[in-house]
């Protein structure tokens, strides 16, 4: 078990949260604010603790000077500010006088905002490479620090694993949420029933290798759905094929063929667009020219049987191209078949999150994971660095 913030005395401490303000911004606006509110519990704990809090995060990529000035993280203190009703210093720089007086001038329960890790980057990539001095300085500012950055834990950088490396250290209520939600897997209560979309195979072979020994059944939906159709011998049309994956779904279908559940029917396009025109067959009728782009009714009623009976349903990646409308029924029926359906349900993967949000399916799920990148090595059964390091009970 690892530490939490709840196993420290924060009082008077200055206490270094590592959250993640990685949030879209379009037109200097914040567009989603999922991120910043989901760190809110965290900051303002330690703010009742009497802690001096400094927050760190990155946001985007800085690969160059000008994108510096789009990723700076100065609207997100006075977003934060706006919504915690109280200060938010910020500091501009990553390291230097100014960061060390704003610091060491905090009283209990103040806070102050560092500018986006990633500036560091231009630097030698110090940030996202681990630099070892980099993480080394950056703890020598605090006294305790507290990772609640789910999004970034797969990752081993300076603000995460290279803090922690030279601090007592824990998690956040934030991160403690996250792994309460995914450790069903550790013990799920069956039937434990798996849901697969999403593009390619090979973003999701780690996932499948790990999950097909836990999971009760599978059901594979989404663009990786038809190379897993041609590796049993079918046409797919235009589909997408990921065809250096062909003989790893053989192999799957041919040791798991009873867990593994293909779709049986698919809507389809000649063209991935807005405007484009649907015809829904059964598997085996995709014309050459198609692209299957949704799963059928008949694979959703029986995808629907299998979830009717579950009692853990784990969903990872939209068994449709749910961006467009006319290939989101399947995604949404499977979101409506969930709400009634009394099991555990959770959600990993970032744009699984996003299209269940997007259609209003927020609250019939138990947890929705706010970490893409983190949610699927967990599901691929790795361990995250970012929480690996942190001091254990
Ligand atoms: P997550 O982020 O939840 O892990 P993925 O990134 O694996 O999910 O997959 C999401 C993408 O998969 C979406 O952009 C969606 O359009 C695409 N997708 C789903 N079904 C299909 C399909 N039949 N053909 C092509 N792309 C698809
Ligand atoms: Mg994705």
């Amino acid at each position: 078990m690892k530490k939490t913030i709840r196993d420290y005395e924060l009082e008077n401490k200055k206490v270094i949260i590592r959250v993640d303000f990685n949030v879209p911004i379009s037109d200097g606006k914040i567009t989603d604010d999922n991120r910043i509110i989901q760190s809110l519990d965290t900051i303002k704990y330690a703010k009742e603790q009497g802690a001096k809090i400094i927050l760190m995060s990155h946001l985007g990529r800085i690969k160059s000077e000008e994108d510096k000035e789009k990723n700076s993280l100065k609207i997100v203190a006075s977003y934060l500010s706006k919504i915690l009703n109280d200060d938010v210093l910020f500091s501009e720089s990553t390291r230097g006088d100014e960061l060390e007086d704003l610091i060491n001038n905090l009283n209990p329960g103040e806070i102050v905002l560092m500018e986006n890790t990633r500036y560091e980057d231009l630097d030698g990539n110090k940030e996202s490479s681990n630099d070892p001095e980099l993480g080394e300085y950056w703890a020598s500012l605090g006294d305790i620090f507290i990772n609640d950055a789910f999004g970034t834990s797969h990752r081993s950088h300076a603000s995460n694993v290279g803090i922690a490396s030279h601090l007592p250290s824990g998690i956040g209520f934030l991160i403690e949420k996250e792994l309460n939600a995914l450790s069903v897997l550790d013990n799920p209560e069956r039937p434990f029933v798996v849901i697969l979309g999403g593009s390619k195979v090979s973003d999701k072979i780690g996932v499948i290798k790990n999950l097909v020994n836990v999971a009760d059944y599978i059901l594979i939906g989404g663009g990786m759905a038809y190379t897993f159709l041609k590796a049993s011998g079918l046409s797919i049309g235009k589909s997408l094929l990921d065809s250096e994956n062909i003989s790893f779904c053989e192999e799957m279908l041919n040791k798991y063929r009873d867990k593994l559940i293909l779709p049986i029917d698919s809507v389809n396009a000649k063209e991935i667009s807005e405007n484009a025109s649907t015809n829904e067959c059964f598997i085996s009728d995709i014309k050459e020219d198609d692209i299957g782009l949704d799963i059928g009714h008949s694979t959703i009623k029986l995808f629907k049987q299998y979830l009717n009976d579950s009692k853990t349903v784990i969903w990872n990646g939209p068994v449709g191209y749910s961006e467009i409308e006319q290939f989101s029924n399947g995604t949404k029926e499977l979101c409506e078949a969930l709400k009634n359906i009394d099991a555990i349900k959770i959600i990993g993967g970032g744009d699984t999150a996003a299209a269940v949000i997007n259609f209003g399916f927020k609250d019939a799920f138990n947890h929705i994971s706010t970490g893409g990148g983190a949610s699927l090595e967990y599901l691929e059964g790795k361990s995250l660095p970012g929480i690996e390091i942190i001091s254990d009970k």
